[in-house]
């Protein structure tokens, strides 16, 4: 079984539209998108979910006020400033967004400030600290007409993406094995931090979609360093490859210098935002060249 991963370095050069029609091509495969921050590949593949799961990705201090005495020290040891004592009437985010009210000798914490490192536990003289698991988002386990599909959504401003992304990773790796798929298929976050570094661990092969804007270009010699330096094999597509015809030249001495292959090019196609739309692969949607340019492409990754 053979893990594809499809990146970008940046959102918007088609990376999704890509993976959907891989969707459709690839016959015995599980499909996963790793965006967890801002899922959408869901919207083209229809799926039917089957589980949704939570998931536990960090964690929150809660003082006990029946056994706080107000010594304080937890406030000196928060080095994210999330501990208030009562005397300070100015919260560090609002009331609104305080873990617990504010009442007399006590101290309070921020939830939102609190990064659930448990130091304040460590030094307080009561134990009066808990550590409370926090739900900061949600896994689903789908059926599709494309076969199982696994996808999340991290909670609005949670962090640990990265740990998210292995989460479902290491399902549809079980789901794989169950079903003796030949490929996981994963739509991969944008940009080249702890998500990103997470979808790459054990990938056979990444592809990078890219276009020849300068944004584009800029942020496709950085995922393809972040590739690159994990030792993955790393392919590129560049998408909407006539708009700009010196522009993908460029890309193309780019891969060249870095031993990286161009699989192909895809045309501009006014086709695609239509295909959204109605929310299908590319493939599925019409016969233009883009599509047969995008069978060709996967007939190169078999
Ligand atoms: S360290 Fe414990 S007892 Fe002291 S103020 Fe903080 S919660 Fe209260
Ligand atoms: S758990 Fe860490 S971040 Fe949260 S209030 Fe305690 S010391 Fe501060």
């Amino acid at each position: 079984m053979k893990q594809i991963l499809i990146i970008s370095g940046k959102g918007g050069t088609g990376k999704t539209v890509v993976t959907a029609s891989f969707a459709v091509l690839a016959k015995n495969k599980v499909m996963v998108d790793a965006d967890v921050d801002a899922a959408n590949l869901y919207l083209l593949l229809d799926p039917e979910i089957k589980s949704t799961n939570a998931y536990i990705g960090s964690k929150s201090a809660f003082i006990d006020e029946e056994k706080c005495i107000g010594c304080g020290k937890c406030e000196q040891i928060c080095r994210f400033d999330a501990i208030s004592p009562v005397r300070d009437k100015t919260p560090k985010v609002s009331d609104s967004c305080l873990e617990q009210p504010i009442s007399n000798g006590v101290y309070y914490i921020d939830k939102f400030a609190c990064e659930g490192c448990g130091a304040c536990r460590v030094v307080c003289p009561k134990d009066a600290v808990t550590l409370n698991e926090e739900e900061t988002g949600k896994w689903f386990v789908s059926d599709t007409k494309y076969g199982p599909f696994v996808h999340a959504k991290l909670g609005i401003a949670q962090e640990n993406s990265g740990k998210l992304v292995s989460v479902i990773r290491e399902k549809a790796k079980v789901l794989a094995i169950e079903k003796n798929a030949d490929y996981i298929i994963i739509d991969g976050p944008p940009g080249i931090g702890c998500p990103v570094i997470a979808s790459l661990n054990g990938i056979d092969m990444a592809i990078v979609v890219t276009e020849p804007s300068l944004s584009g270009i800029h942020d496709m010699q950085r995922v393809i360093g972040v590739a690159q330096h994990f030792g993955v094999d790393t392919k590129v597509i560049i998408n909407k490859y006539d708009i700009n015809l010196e522009n993908t030249n460029a890309i193309k001495e780019i891969c060249k210098d870095n031993k990286v292959e161009v699989l192909g090019q895809l045309p501009f196609s006014d086709k695609v935002p239509q295909a959204i739309v109605k929310g299908v692969p590319i493939i599925e949607f019409c016969n233009d060249q883009i599509a047969q340019d995008i069978i060709n492409v996967w007939e190169q990754i078999k």
